[in-house]
């Protein structure tokens, strides 16, 4: 066999298999509409494409450090101060392509082969694959009705070889929000025990409605990797930026580890994300963005409320609901044109994930057609 077995391990996205059968749909000329996408249906804010494009012409087209540009990551370390109550230096930041990227990098500095490292699920399709490039085993804890694992459940998935708890809030599928006790009670089972990382995921953290409130685990639990990134907060995704915040020794080994995969992040980019950290235009972006999205959010789950045979929580953040329905994702796409996530490919079999990245037309539509499929299908 050519292949390693490192590479066969992995398995092929499934959110890419869908959106290529919907696309194909498409362009037979059937209107499909589509819920799998995970971006923001909103342009780059301008003052952002601005500063790429002065980037540009100031001669910023070379080379920088691997763990990116000095007053980038400065403005990270603000950022992560300001907004999160958390002290970093320069030297503790890895500007990475991407979220993905900094958790890559992150999973392949901490996991050794053998080691465990505890996923809640439901959970974002790549944190099993990117522990498995490491050699690791991911142990998957099923979490109740509100998608949020308890202090009890991780102290009983604990055992000598767990070397990391990944924790998404808010949550990519179920846009499940932990609160600020809720963190502090796991943060005080793992100070119980010996060494044990969280990878903690946050790229969600500016999309949070109603009451809740987006709170970092590393204030209350230092032995903490902060992921975060630009393509959500700041509609970046074909961007590629994001970072990690962690311990300096974590951090140049990530970087090391940077250095020989990809090197920096493109450098107009960096200068870019700089930008969009220190400008204010950035706060009126997403004010109007979440908006938006708050207004779909309550659309699409009164509709679901509505529908017997299917059921969902008011999500807190992201962009994201979780629909518990007896239907298939599959039976959606060819019967009423509708493209979702199947739940089984995060870990929640018997969901579909549906992104709300779409208009309140489009979602009127959507709706309107899954009503009427439940309704055809009636037993
Ligand atoms: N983490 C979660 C939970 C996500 O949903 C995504 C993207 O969908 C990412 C990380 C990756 O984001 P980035 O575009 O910064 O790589």
């Amino acid at each position: 066999m050519e292949i390693s077995k490192r590479a066969q391990n992995i398995q092929a996205s499934i959110t890419l298999a869908i959106s290529a059968k919907a696309k194909q749909m498409q362009e037979e000329g059937i209107k499909v509409i589509n819920f799998t996408v995970g971006e923001p249906d909103f342009g780059t804010p301008e003052y952002i494409i601005e500063a790429a494009k002065k980037a540009l012409d100031a001669g910023h087209t070379k080379y920088t450090a691997s763990a990116g540009i000095i007053p980038l990551r400065r403005a990270i370390c603000e950022k992560l101060k300001r907004d999160n109550g958390l002290e970093y230096t320069p030297s503790q930041i890895v500007v990475a392509n991407g979220a993905k990227q900094a958790l890559a990098g992150t999973v392949l500095a901490l996991v050794n082969p053998g080691d465990e490292v505890i996923i809640p699920a439901p959970y974002w399709i790549t944190y099993p694959e990117l522990v498995k490039l490491a050699g690791g085993t991911p142990v998957f804890v099923e979490t109740g009705e509100d998608f949020k694992i308890t202090p009890e459940q991780l102290e009983a998935a604990i055992t000598a070889k767990t070397k990391a708890v990944i924790i998404n809030s808010p949550n990519n599928p179920t846009g499940a929000v932990y609160t600020e006790s809720q963190l502090r009670a796991l943060a005080d089972v793992l100070k119980s025990e010996n060494a044990i990382w969280v990878i903690s995921d946050e790229v969600y953290e500016n999309l949070v409605y109603g009451k809740a409130k987006h709170f970092s685990i590393a204030r209350v639990y230092n032995r903490t990797v902060v992921i975060n990134g630009f393509s959500k907060t700041y509609s970046m995704t074909g961007w590629r930026i994001g970072y990690s915040a962690s311990s300096a020794e974590v951090a140049a080994a990530i970087d090391n580890i940077q250095s020989h995969v990809t090197s920096n992040v493109n450098t107009m980019t960096q200068h870019a994300g700089q930008e969009a950290l220190a400008g204010k235009q950035g706060d009126k972006f997403l004010r109007d963005m979440l908006a938006e999205f708050d207004r779909r959010r309550s659309y699409i789950t009164e509709r679901i409320s509505k529908m017997p045979r299917a059921s969902c929580n008011l999500p807190d953040g992201a962009f994201y609901v979780m629909v518990k329905t007896d239907v298939t994702s599959e039976q959606l796409l060819d019967y009423a044109r509708i493209a979702t996530v199947p739940g089984a490919a995060f870990g929640a079999p018997g969901y579909i994930r549906f992104s709300y990245t779409v208009s309140v037309d489009d979602i009127k539509e959507g709706m309107d057609r899954l009503e009427a499929y439940l309704d055809s299908t009636r037993a």
